[in-house]
């Protein structure tokens, strides 16, 4: 019988994985709209088992990771008076596991950095966990659109929500996690839409021209055509003035766990801000034919002097949005040690030039151009003439290999 049901199991997943090969994924959010003071302190109670079930999990992760773990009913927690058994009253068995899964997937993520020879710790207590999996649309969670409407397993009420139109009709919809932010409550809801059409969307938009892209710190993006695209969001006024008000208040107090929450509430705005140029950013260039990009090593960026900059401008994330745009249009992504600043773009010629130099003059052929933009064309003069050599274009390309979160670990 077990053998029936795994080669069933296998045969399901066999097909998703065939499925989704012409599909794309596209997350949407929702807001939980008008809730009540039950029906946060019901969602609170969700997110605090999660919590008091990972903490466990974590606390002796060799003897508490079995198969099996997800279905206690009860778990000990730590209290200033000792260990105290708490009842997992709330989460459904679904979610249960979700969690326990996503302890798996951070051990793998971990095992993986290690293996690369990233200096990694190991799986940290949660003082918080603001994400719940809910792993299966039509169980763990259910819309109804036409009514504005979420249904969480396990709760009774149906919660009104905002943003159901952004879905469009042909979506399939998957996995959703429910979201605790300072704001308020939200579903992250995880679609698969025809990768067919949405091709075809781009396509539409797209202008016949490749480009080379060179990262920087003063011009974020700087493009092979000669745009330049920056953003510096820095931290606010407000946020640093809290900061100071909250460094003022005693520890655990009221007043201290209130400032702290508006702390909160101003990075989830600035983050918000970030997200928004990044997403602006990307899809300005999602409209040329093919991407060119010097795969810069960011990570000794922020470690260097740059970093309080780079973090401000959050290029770490439209390194990854690139990876993950590269399923739709090429992304080529060229060695970071090509000279791609000391080579003249238009003859070819090599020299030396200083950090602080922003034009490039060329001493062989006397032309002067911009320093990123001159970067930022023999980057994609790079892939071009890699193109066009049928041996080296039978290369591999090394795109979409690195998911966002291996790549946001070895950020770390
Ligand atoms: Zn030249």
């Amino acid at each position: 019988m077990e053998q029936v049901k795994a080669e069933k199991i296998r045969n399901t997943l066999k097909q998703t994985r065939e499925k989704r090969k012409h599909q794309v994924p596209r997350v949407y959010q929702v807001k939980l709209q008008n809730l009540s003071a039950r029906d946060r302190e019901t969602l609170d109670s969700l997110f605090l088992e999660a919590k008091w079930l990972y903490n466990y999990v974590i606390a002796d992760i060799e003897n508490r990771l079995t198969p099996d773990v997800w279905k206690l009913k009860e778990v000990e927690v730590k209290t200033p008076e000792g260990f105290e058994k708490r009842e997992i009253k709330q989460l459904s068995s679904q979610m249960r596991q979700g969690i326990v899964e996503r302890i798996r997937r951070n051990l793998t993520s971990l095992k993986k950095a290690k293996e690369k020879g990233i200096k990694v710790g190991k799986l940290s207590f949660k003082s918080e966990v603001r994400s719940i999996p809910l792993k299966q649309y039509g169980i763990t969670y259910k819309i109804s659109k036409d009514k504005n409407r979420v249904k969480i397993q396990g709760i009774g009420k149906k919660f009104r929500v905002l943003g159901l139109h952004q879905i469009p009709e042909d979506a399939e919809l998957a996995e959703a996690h429910l979201i605790k932010k300072p704001s308020g409550y939200y579903l992250h809801i995880v679609c698969y839409l025809p990768k067919e059409k949405v091709m075809r969307e781009i396509k539409e938009k797209q202008v016949n021209q490749p480009i080379g892209i060179d990262l920087g710190v003063k011009h974020q993006l700087t493009l092979s055509n000669g745009e330049k695209i920056s953003w510096y969001i820095p931290e606010t006024k407000r946020l640093i003035r809290l900061q100071k008000s909250l460094s003022r208040k005693k520890k655990g107090s009221r007043n201290y766990w209130k400032t702290k929450q508006l702390i909160r509430r101003e990075w989830e705005y600035i983050n918000n801000k970030r997200k928004d140029v990044q997403n602006k950013a990307v899809s300005h260039l999602k409209r040329f034919s093919f991407i060119a990009i010097q795969d810069d090593s960011i990570k000794s960026w922020k470690e260097g002097y740059f970093g309080k900059q780079i973090q401000n401008t959050g290029i770490g994330g439209i390194i990854a949005r690139l990876r993950t745009l590269a399923t739709l249009i090429p992304v080529f992504f060229v060695d970071r040690y090509e000279p791609t600043t000391q080579t003249c773009s238009f003859c070819g010629h090599k020299q030396k030039i200083s950090l602080s130099e922003r034009t490039f003059k060329c001493q062989n052929c006397g032309r002067e151009i911009d320093r990123d933009v001159n970067s930022a064309r023999n980057i994609l003069k790079t892939v071009l003439e890699r193109l066009a050599d049928p041996l080296k274009s039978a290369l591999p390309v090394d795109c979409g290999e690195v998911k966002p979160v291996e790549w946001a670990l070895s950020l770390r």
